[in-house]
């Protein structure tokens, strides 16, 4: 029957592509579908064009989720080195930028005509630019696609998280893993810019200025660079921290990470001419040195400083405080931390524990990593986990 498949996925995104593609391999009769005409928007954006496909370095620790531990699993049985794998089999050329990240030579396009190539080997129907409605009954998963009504007894929401719905975004996951009775961790925007106001409003006059710093929130530390946009503050340091914020949490950054405890003290004695400006100029962009120690309020050459006020100024360098407002929202983030509940999911095939044949894989899923191809890593290897059952 031309209306009956062994497995329907919703989203051709990232995970979506890639599980239709493997479960087509081994035989599968898969449908892919996607409300959106055009597949895998989101790679073609990412890695600003080059998209940055894994990380070397991918482990769970890499990651937030409600149950840190759920995502071992699957990293660990589709590795990076496994990615890296097909995209030389493809001819693709990659190169590391920094920290273990793999970017295109050339183009993400390569990434999504490289998925549709694999898809069309495992000879995946696809259904793209219609919407579908979903009902369960006797045991299968009956979708109304368009016109066209089509069954199967497994199906896999891969329709991914909230962010950018102007990239066609929705909560279709969300909202079908509900009707099932599974369990939401409450979706937020993360790696996202973070919003200032009242006397931190100030720092939007270095909209523009970046710096190498140490941005941290509880348990996220990173040494990246960040940015003073003309909104708040943003670069990767502050995407990555967006991930652990919430609202009236504060963000510490270290505006001097490389610099030893008493370096103050030790320039007043090599240079007590100097101000703490031009000292800071040494390390820092001029305007934000200008920035620092004005709020810092000391005007005056080091050495005319005492001891004590120069070892108050570098604790507070090492450690300025910003309390952001909020964070840019949905329309900036890159991904949505929080999601359909590991707790419902086999960590093995991310099958729903209480509903048969209901898969649930990539961003949907509360699984989220870090800035730097940690969340294609995810969606590839939740996908290779969910094919390798269906
Ligand atoms: P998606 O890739 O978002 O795919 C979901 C698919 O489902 C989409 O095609 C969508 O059209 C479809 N869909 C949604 N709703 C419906 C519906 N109701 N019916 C039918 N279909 C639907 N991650 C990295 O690892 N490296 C990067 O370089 C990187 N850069 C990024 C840059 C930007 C600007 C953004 C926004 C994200 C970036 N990410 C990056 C994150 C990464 O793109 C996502 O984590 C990843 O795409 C998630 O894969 P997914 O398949 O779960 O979801």
């Amino acid at each position: 029957d031309s209306r009956s498949f062994d497995a329907i996925i919703i989203g051709a995104g990232a995970a979506g592509m890639f599980c239709a593609a493997l479960a087509g391999q081994r035989g599968r009769r898969v449908l892919l579908i996607d409300h959106s005409p055009e597949p895998g928007r989101k790679i073609l954006i990412s890695g600003g064009g080059r998209c940055n496909f894994t990380n070397i370095g991918a482990t769970a620790s890499n990651y937030l989720s409600a149950n840190p531990h759920f995502a071992k699993s699957a990293l660990s049985r589709f590795t990076p080195a496994d990615f890296i794998d097909l995209v030389d089999r493809h001819g693709i050329a990659w190169h590391e930028k920094t920290l273990g990240q793999l970017f295109c030579d050339g183009s993400s396009k390569q990434i999504v005509a490289m998925l549709l190539e694999e898809c069309a080997a495992g000879g995946v129907q696809t259904a793209f630019g219609q919407a579908a409605t979903i009902e369960h009954r006797d045991g299968a998963f009956h979708v109304l696609v368009g016109k066209d009504a089509v069954q199967a007894p497994a199906l896999v929401l891969a329709s991914g998280g909230l962010s950018i719905p102007k990239l066609g975004a929705t909560s279709f996951a969300y909202d079908v893993a509900r009707r099932f009775g599974l369990k939401i961790v409450e979706p937020r925007p993360a790696l996202v810019p973070l919003t200032l106001s009242g006397e931190q409003a100030l720092f939007k006059t270095l909209s523009g200025v970046s710096a190498d710093v140490v941005a941290q929130i509880g348990a996220g530390e990173f040494r990246e660079a960040a940015l003073f946009t003309h909104r708040g503050l943003s670069g990767p340091a502050i995407l990555q921290v967006s991930s652990y914020w919430r609202h009236g949490d504060t963000v510490t950054i270290d505006f001097v990470p490389d610099l030893l405890a008493g370096w103050l003290r030790q320039a007043k004695r090599d240079a007590p001419n100097n101000t703490l400006r031009r000292q800071l100029g040494r390390t820092l962009p001029d305007r934000l040195a200008e920035t620092l120690s004005d709020q810092l309020g000391h005007p005056h050459e080091l050495g005319r400083m005492t001891d004590l006020a120069l070892e108050a100024a570098e604790r507070r360098l090492s450690a300025w405080q910003f309390t952001p407002n909020g964070s840019e929202g949905f329309a900036k983030a890159e991904v949505t931390i929080g999601g359909i509940s590991t707790a419902e999911l086999s960590s093995k095939t991310m099958e729903a524990k209480r509903v048969a044949g209901l898969y649930v894989i990539g961003e949907a899923v509360d699984v989220t990593g870090w800035l730097g191809g940690y969340n294609f890593q995810w969606a590839w290897a939740s996908a290779h986990a969910a094919a390798a059952a269906l």
